[in-house]
């Protein structure tokens, strides 16, 4: 629709932008952050002050790696790669915080799921971005199943879907939207660079939620080469 087709090009044009500037903000960054440690331990009687600014520091340089997701890295490589693989390697990094949160992730995969084509480490950030918040949904722990499945036509849909707090009816179309968030540490970032990869995958991402029930996100990505590869 209309509506979409709007969307991914304004995606599209953030993404790139903010990319771009996020590269030029880190140096000096570092270099702030830096002199800020020593004049911590030199004058000690103002530590508080400079422990805010530190912390303040902490929170651009986050933002930043978020949008850094999107830069384009030196060469963008689609390869083909099994499911299997990317999502036991995520399950695997993301699963010690996910037990600390009291939530168990339990992984389904149909027989036979063929190869996907895509860029491997943004992928994988899709799916943590996406398991980070079903763990962040369920304060309280619980679950969260992944189930990978064939669909017609050339394509593979990968479903995670917990029992969270869910997401009220009115703000899902707005999922993906920059800066949407409803966490006191949050970027409202991590939804919008997932929208941008997996539209660069000439995928899809749909969420559909019930409040107090819970979320599922799903991501379909053809298994044949996408068409614009190197977006
Ligand atoms: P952030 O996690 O920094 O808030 P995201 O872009 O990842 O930013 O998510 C945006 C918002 O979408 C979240 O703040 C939350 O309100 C909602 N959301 C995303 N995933 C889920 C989920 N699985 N369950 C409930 N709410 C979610
Ligand atoms: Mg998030």
């Amino acid at each position: 629709t209309e509506g979409l087709l709007e969307k991914s090009e304004k995606l599209a044009l953030v993404g790139q932008m903010a990319a771009g500037i996020a590269h030029e903000i880190r140096n000096p960054l570092t270099s702030i952050k830096g002199f800020i440690q020593l004049f911590r331990s030199k004058y000690t009687d103002e530590r508080e002050h400079f422990d805010l600014v530190l912390s303040e520091l902490e929170r651009i340089n986050l933002i930043i790696s978020e949008f850094l997701v999107l830069a384009k890295p030196t060469a963008i490589v689609f390869k083909d790669r099994e499911i299997q693989h990317l999502i036991k390697d995520v399950v695997t990094l993301i699963n010690t915080q996910a037990i600390l949160k009291n939530v168990q992730i339990f992984v389904d995969f149909e027989d036979d799921i063929p190869t996907i084509v895509c860029e491997e480490n943004q992928l994988k950030q899709v799916f943590i971005n996406i398991l980070k918040n079903s763990i962040e949904a369920m304060p309280n722990g619980g679950n969260i199943d992944v189930k990978v499945k064939k669909l017609l036509k050339d394509k593979v849909s990968i479903s995670f879907i917990d029992n969270g707090v869910g997401i009220p009816e009115d703000r899902i179309p707005t999922l993906g939207e920059p800066f949407y968030t409803t966490k006191e540490k949050g970027t409202g970032l991590g939804l919008m660079t997932s929208y941008k990869i997996i539209e660069n995958h000439d995928g899809e991402l749909k969420i559909t939620s019930k409040l107090q029930k819970g979320t599922t996100v799903e991501v379909i990505l053809p298994t044949v080469p996408a068409t614009h590869l190197a977006k």
